[in-house]
């Protein structure tokens, strides 16, 4: 399950500002606030393929909540 806060933060490998964490399409991302750079955690780009869509969709129909 996709929970940004419990994720550690990671450093720009550009620049070395700590980048922010966004929730989307069900999966966390850091974001670089510097260079606007993107880092997907491992996995995540397989999730993308895997169809998150179609399970963002279930799960809301279920109600969950993320907390975001
Ligand atoms: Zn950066």
């Amino acid at each position: 399950m996709v929970e940004a806060s419990q994720e550690a933060l990671r450093i720009c490998p550009s620049d070395g500002t700590s980048m922010k964490k966004e929730v989307a399409h069900m999966l966390v991302i850091d974001r670089c606030p510097q260079c606007s750079g993107a880092w997907l955690d491992g996995g995540e780009l397989e999730r993308l393929k895997n169809g998150v869509e179609n399970d963002a969709l279930v799960l809301m129909a279920r109600g969950v909540s993320f907390g975001i």
